[in-house]
C-alpha cells in the first residue's frame, strides 16, 4: 500500500522510547542510591574528622594548662635554689652559718607542700645541709645523675634529671638542681630541690582521660619524668625514638597530632607543649579508639538507617521498573492491535470505494480513476473515452412502481453495463442517482460509441416494463466523449463534454447515443 508511513513511524519509535524510559528509570534509581551513599559516607568521614579535631584541641588546651602548672611548681623550687646558690657563693658556710642554713632550708621546705626536700652537696658529693634534719655528712650522692651533670657542665641554669626514688624516704621524686661555683668558677657543689611526683600525679589522676589516656612529663633528653597511669618501670624510659621526638618536636614547641605510642603500641590523639623556661615537655593523649567510640556508634546508626532506606528504595524502584516493563509489553501489544485495526480500516476504505446498491465503483472511485487515467493518457499519448448513461423518465418510474422497484431497476441496469465491459482496464461506476459512467482507457470515441450503443440496446432489449415511458420499457440515453491526449483538456472538461452529449441525446428524444463534438 505504501501510505501509512506515520503509523509505521509510531510503531517503530514507541518501543524505543519505552526502552529509553526504563533505562532512564534504572539510571535515576542508581544515581539516587549512589548519591545517598556518597553523601552519608562524606558525612561520616567529616564527622570523624570533627571528633578527632575536637579532641586534638582539647589535648592542646590541656597540655597548655599542665605546662603552666608544671612551670609554676618547678619555678617555686627553683627560686629557692637560685637564692640558696647565691647565698652560698657569696657568704660561704663557715661557723654557725651552716646551722642557720639548715634551719632556713627546713623552714622553706615546710612552706611548700610539693617540695620533698632541699639539699646542698659539696664538690665531693657529701651532704653539707638538708631540709629534712638528717645527719649531715652521712650520705654521699656523687653517683647521682644531677651531681655528675653539674660537675661536668659549667652552665648555671636549672637542671631536671631523671626521677628517682629517694634514699631518705623511699618516695618517687623529681630533682631540680643548680651548680654551685667557687669564686674562681670551678665546681663547688650542687644545690638540689626534690619535688614529690605525687604532686603531679594527684593532679593528673583527677583529670578524666578515659580508660587508656596518658599524661607525660618528659625531660628534654626524652626520658619520662612522670607518667599517668603511673608505673615505676616507665620512669626514666627514653622516648627518643617516639614520633614526638623524631617528628613533632623538631617542627615546633607545641602542637597536636595522632601518633602511635612506642610504650604500649596504642594510637592516640595527642597535644604537647614545652614548659617555658625549663627543659620539660608536657604530653597529653587520649586513646584514638575511645575518641572515636561515640562517632563509631553514630556512624553505625546512620549506616543502618541509610541501608534500610536504600533497601526500601531498591525494592520500590525494582517494582516500578517491573511495572514499566509490563506497561511496555502492553503498549507493544496495543500497537499490534492498532496495526490490525488499521489494516481493517484499509479494507473498509476499499469497501467504501464501491457503490452499496449496484456493486459498481462509486463516485469517489470514479473520480480517482478518471483523474489517474487522463493523466496516464496524457503521459503515454494513448486514447481514453468516457460514456455517460442516464435512465429515461426514471422519476416517473419511481413514482409509478415505487422506490424499491426503482432500486431493483438500477441494479439490473448496472448488471447490463458490467456485462458489456470486457477489458480489465475498463471501469463502470454509478455516477449518482440514476446516472452511470463508463471509463474506457485505450479506446477512442468510435470504440466507445460502439460500447454505448451495445449497452443502450441491451437495456431496451431487457424489456424492463415502464408504462409511463413512451417506449413501454426502460431505456437509457448515452453521451460519449473521446479524450484527445494531445489537447491539454482537463478531466472536468471531459466529463462536461460527455454530459453535454447526454443532454443532446435527451433533447433529441431519448433512447439514443450521442458523441460529443
Ligand atoms: P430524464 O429522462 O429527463 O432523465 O427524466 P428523469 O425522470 O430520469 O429525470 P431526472 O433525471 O431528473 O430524475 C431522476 C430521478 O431518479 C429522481 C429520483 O426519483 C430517481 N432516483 C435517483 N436516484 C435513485 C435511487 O437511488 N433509487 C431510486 N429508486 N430512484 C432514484
Ligand atoms: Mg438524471
Ligand atoms: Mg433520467
Amino acid at each position: 500500500m505504501g501510505h501509512p508511513s506515520i503509523y509505521d513511524r509510531i510503531e517503530k519509535s514507541r518501543p524505543g522510547v519505552a526502552r529509553l524510559k526504563v533505562r532512564s528509570a534504572v539510571t535515576l534509581l542508581g544515581a539516587v542510591c549512589l548519591s545517598m551513599a556518597l553523601i552519608v559516607s562524606w558525612e561520616v568521614w567529616s564527622s570523624r574528622q570533627y571528633h578527632l579535631h575536637d579532641k586534638e584541641v582539647a589535648m592542646s588546651n590541656l597540655a597548655q594548662t599542665l605546662a603552666s602548672q608544671a612551670q609554676a611548681t618547678i619555678k617555686q623550687a627553683d627560686t629557692l635554689l637560685f637564692s640558696l646558690v647565691d647565698r652560698l657563693e657569696n657568704d660561704g658556710i663557715e661557723g654557725d652559718r651552716l646551722h642557720r642554713l639548715q634551719r632556713l632550708l627546713s623552714a622553706q621546705r615546710n612552706e611548700l607542700s610539693q617540695i620533698h626536700g632541699l639539699f646542698v652537696y659539696d664538690q665531693t658529693g657529701q651532704w653539707i645541709a638538708n631540709s629534712n634534719g638528717a645527719e649531715v655528712g652521712v650520705a654521699n650522692n656523687s653517683d647521682r645523675e644531677y651531681f655528675i651533670y653539674h660537675r661536668d657542665h659549667p652552665d648555671r641554669g636549672p637542671h631536671i634529671g631523671p626521677s628517682i626514688k629517694s634514699r631518705s624516704s623511699g618516695e618517687w621524686i623529681m630533682t631540680v638542681s643548680r651548680r654551685i661555683n667557687h669564686p674562681d668558677g670551678s665546681f663547688a657543689g650542687v644545690a638540689l630541690a626534690t619535688i614529690y611526683l605525687s604532686h603531679f600525679l594527684e593532679l593528673y589522676d583527677s583529670i578524666d582521660m578515659g580508660k587508656n589516656g596518658v599524661i607525660n612529663l618528659i625531660a628534654d633528653d626524652a626520658s619520662i619524668v612522670v607518667r599517668r597511669p603511673f608505673n615505676e618501670a616507665d620512669i626514666g624510659t627514653s622516648l627518643a625514638k617516639s614520633p614526638l621526638f623524631t617528628q613533632l618536636l623538631p617542627n615546633g614547641s607545641a602542637g597536636t597530632a595522632t601518633i602511635k605510642s612506642i610504650i604500649d603500641g596504642v594510637e592516640r590523639v595527642v597535644g604537647y607543649r614545652r614548659v617555658e623556661g625549663y627543659p620539660l615537655i608536657v604530653f597529653a593523649a587520649l586513646n584514638k579508639d575511645e575518641v572515636l567510640a561515640g562517632w563509631r556508634k553514630e556512624s553505625m546508626l546512620s549506616a543502618a538507617i541509610v541501608s534500610l532506606l536504600l533497601g526500601f528504595l531498591g525494592v520500590l524502584g525494582y517494582r516500578l521498573i517491573k511495572l514499566m516493563k509490563q506497561q511496555n509489553l502492553i503498549q507493544v501489544e496495543l500497537l499490534g492491535s492498532q496495526e490490525r485495526l488499521l489494516e481493517l480500516n484499509r479494507n473498509l476504505e476499499l469497501l467504501a470505494l464501491e457503490d452499496a446498491l449496484t456493486g459498481l465503483a462509486n463516485r469517489r472511485q470514479f473520480d480517482l480513476f478518471i483523474q489517474a487515467e487522463t493523466g496516464r493518457a496524457r503521459r503515454n499519448l494513448t486514447g481514453l473515452a468516457l460514456v455517460m448513461i442516464d435512465v429515461d423518465h426514471f422519476k416517473a418510474f419511481n413514482d409509478h412502481y415505487g422506490h424499491l422497484a426503482g432500486d431493483q431497476c438500477l441494479r439490473n441496469i448496472a448488471a447490463i453495463i458490467i456485462e458489456h465491459i470486457k477489458r480489465p482496464g475498463d471501469l463502470a461506476a454509478r455516477f449518482g442517482g440514476e446516472e452511470f459512467a463508463v471509463v474506457l482507457p485505450g479506446t477512442d470515441y468510435v470504440g466507445a460509441f460502439l460500447v454505448a450503443e451495445k449497452i443502450r440496446r441491451a437495456v431496451q432489449a431487457a424489456g424492463l416494463q415502464h408504462n409511463e415511458s413512451p417506449e413501454g420499457v426502460i431505456t437509457v440515453s448515452v453521451g460519449v466523449c473521446g479524450y484527445d491526449p494531445a489537447s491539454q483538456t482537463r478531466t472536468e472538461d471531459l466529463i462536461g463534454a460527455a454530459d453535454k452529449a447526454l443532454y443532446v441525446a435527451k433533447a433529441s428524444g431519448r433512447n439514443m447515443s450521442v458523441i460529443a463534438n
